[in-house]
């Protein structure tokens, strides 16, 4: 059997008869819509964060474009976020009417370079939009001033970043309001799709509610502005409940298994020219992707293949040059560093439940690998 970058398999075999039964706690309620389980977890998943209110979404891209709406972000508006990203935060944005307006990443951590941000803000700037990619939080401080200064709303990407910290604060705890995906690979993952948007701020939250639910209160089913279907399936919200109180211990599967391949491949780095993640100080990194560097990149996946091992690549493709997005006006050449990482980072499989014999097998291939480049 290859070995994946992802597999819920072993984690589902653990947890079959939790995960089953809430399934079973669902369909038994009488209320398979914004019942009881949505309620419990928007409750649940606020309360781990230490912040008043949470509205579960159908996805992490909806909760994006409804957080967007929520602050009356639309047309004409520019909202500043990196092209090193996954297309949704960016589809969010195009979604809304909005321009998205990208700077350059870090060469030490992969993230948004706050330095840049400044030069990026002009009098149509409506929000910051940073993503907190890969697990780790982009440097915050920065962003609250100047978010401070021109009066600009902070919105906070963790689709991949549940439970990380930065400075001793939660991701997803620093700005207005911050969007979560609960896809199945993603660090708090639902079997099937999810988001929410968690925000301190109750005239964001009781727009996300109507916006969610066709643009209605609904205890009076009037339009108030038009809004979408975007629910949190009751379903998965009851999954996700369930999982909620496993979240640390699967961050901390995640970070043993980064400590194995730390360990295992410590002494290749120098020689061979391979990054292993690079960790900020004051983050605490949660491993949703275990994203590695080389200038060989492709070669080596290709190689890995043959020992069936098979890798992804978070991404291949940064969003600025994809042909959906050419209108926006990025030459090549435009965000240099995010350009130059596209062609050498890969991901080595990373989940918590990994079987350790795997891991191993991962770390032995990739030193074969790279001893003959
Ligand atoms: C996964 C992801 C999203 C989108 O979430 P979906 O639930 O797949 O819609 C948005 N932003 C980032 C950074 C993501 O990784």
């Amino acid at each position: 059997m290859a070995i994946r970058v992802w597999d819920y398999l072993p984690e589902y075999e653990k947890e079959r008869t939790d995960l089953l039964d809430a399934v079973e706690t669902v369909f038994e309620s009488g209320n398979l819509v914004l019942g009881e389980s949505v309620r419990r977890f928007e409750e649940e998943f606020a309360a781990y964060h230490g912040m008043p209110h949470c509205v579960g979404v159908d996805n992490g891209t909806n909760a994006i474009k409804l957080a967007l709406q929520a602050l009356g972000v639309g047309p004409g508006d520019e909202v500043i976020t990196v092209s090193n990203t996954a297309a949704p935060t960016v589809l969010a944005i195009d979604a809304v009417g909005a321009t998205p307006v990208f700077v350059d990443v870090r060469e030490d951590d992969y993230l948004m370079d706050s330095g840049l941000v400044a030069d990026a803000i002009t009098a149509r700037t409506k929000v910051l939009l940073p993503v907190h990619l890969y697990g780790q939080c982009v440097e915050m401080a920065p962003l609250e001033r100047l978010a401070a200064e021109h009066g600009l709303s902070v919105l906070e990407d963790c689709a991949q970043a549940h439970g990380a910290r930065h400075h001793g604060r939660t991701a997803g705890t620093m700005g207005t309001a911050a969007m979560f995906s609960f896809y199945p690979t993603k660090v708090l993952g639902a079997y099937g799709d999810g988001g929410a948007v968690v925000t301190g701020d109750p005239a964001v939250e009781r727009s996300l509610r109507q916006l969610r639910y066709y643009g209605m209160d609904r205890v009076y089913y009037v339009v108030q502005t038009p809004g979408h279907n975007c629910r949190l399936d009751e379903v998965q919200a009851e999954i996700l409940r369930r999982k909620l109180r496993r979240l640390d211990d699967y961050i901390a599967g995640r970070r043993a298994v980064a400590a194995r391949y730390a360990e295992g491949l410590r002494d290749v780095i120098g020689s061979t020219g391979l990054v292993l993640p690079p960790v900020t100080a004051g983050n605490e990194h949660v491993y949703y992707l275990y994203v590695v560097r080389h200038p060989q990149r492709d070669r080596i996946i290709e190689q890995l293949k043959n020992h069936d091992i098979l890798l992804n690549i978070s991404y291949p493709w940064p969003v600025h040059t994809m042909t959906g997005f050419s209108r926006l006006g990025y030459a090549d050449g435009s965000l240099p560093v995010t350009e130059r990482l596209a062609k050498e980072i890969f991901s080595l499989p990373m989940y918590p439940s990994m079987p350790i014999d795997l891991q191993d097998k991962v770390i032995g291939a990739l030193r074969e690998v790279l001893a003959t480049l």
